[in-house]
């Protein structure tokens, strides 16, 4: 399984949110704590961060480990930004796809991570698939089961539906079809910060004096106010507000705007 995060706040720079914290990213690449499945995530990264005023986020992957990477150590000196998505990956199933499979995946405003498997893929996804026209099913980004929910994901936003229904409903099918699959999402567009908690770890770190937000597989240092997500919870958040949503409820998802730009 990955590790990924998500940021709104006050700008800060890549380095001091990924690399500088105790337990960042970066080291969550070698020693995460709470990862469920799996040890070592070092089969691709991917960083993507709103510049001011842009809606449309820039990203850097990478195939390899984020530790080996010195032009991101460089980039992430000086790069700063007021919203970040990042992951870094430790592959379901070999495969060629390296960079492409490396989150976030990113379509306009959007920025998506996948933290799980889907259990007996391909089969178990075949059905729900089929429910994406041939054109979503050649534009898939990789040949993953994250690039499939990805897609599954995309074709709600594209439809309408705000950040947290548009990973609910998903959540839902994949895990009827493919129950022991875990499926903990992370979804943000430089406003609001959507995520899922299904079979592995996930924490938010809520500052809402300094309109700070952090929403992540696990938390990056000892500060005392990161919460816990408990297990099958759709999280929607702002730079000031948490709404936890069980999703053992039917229709849980509920709209949820984002107060301001990145
Ligand atoms: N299954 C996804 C992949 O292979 C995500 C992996 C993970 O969470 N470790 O990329």
């Amino acid at each position: 399984m990955c590790r990924h995060l998500a940021y709104l706040g006050p700008t800060v720079t890549l380095g001091r949110l990924l690399s500088e914290p105790e337990h960042s990213l970066v080291r969550q690449s070698w020693e995460p704590r709470h990862q469920r499945h799996g040890t070592i995530n070092s089969d691709g990264f991917g960083v993507g961060w709103y510049a001011q005023g842009d809606p449309v986020p820039a990203r850097y992957r990478r195939t390899g480990p984020i530790w080996g990477d010195r032009s991101f150590t460089d980039l992430a000196r000086v790069v700063r930004s007021r919203a970040v998505l990042a992951a870094v990956r430790d592959a379901t199933r070999a495969g060629a796809d390296g960079e492409a499979a490396a989150a976030p995946f990113a379509e306009g405003p959007w920025l998506f991570s996948h933290n799980g498997a889907v259990r007996d893929w391909p089969d178990a996804a075949t059905a729900l698939a089929a429910t994406l026209s041939p054109r979503e099913l050649l534009s898939l980004a990789a040949s993953t089961d994250s690039a499939l929910i990805w897609a599954l994901v995309l074709h709600r936003l594209r439809e309408g539906h705000d950040l947290g229904a548009a990973l609910a409903a998903p959540v839902r099918e994949l895990a009827e079809a493919s129950p022991s699959s875990s499926l903990n999402l992370l979804l943000t567009d430089g406003r609001t910060i959507a995520a899922t908690a299904w079979g592995d770890s996930l924490w938010y770190l809520a500052d809402p004096e300094a309109r700070r937000m952090v929403v992540a597989s696990e938390p990056y240092d000892n500060d005392q106010r990161w919460c816990e997500v408990p297990d099958r919870t759709l999280l929607t958040a702002t730079r000031t507000r948490v709404v936890l949503v069980s999703l053992r409820e039917k229709h849980a998802g509920a709209p949820h705007q984002g107060d301001e730009g990145p």
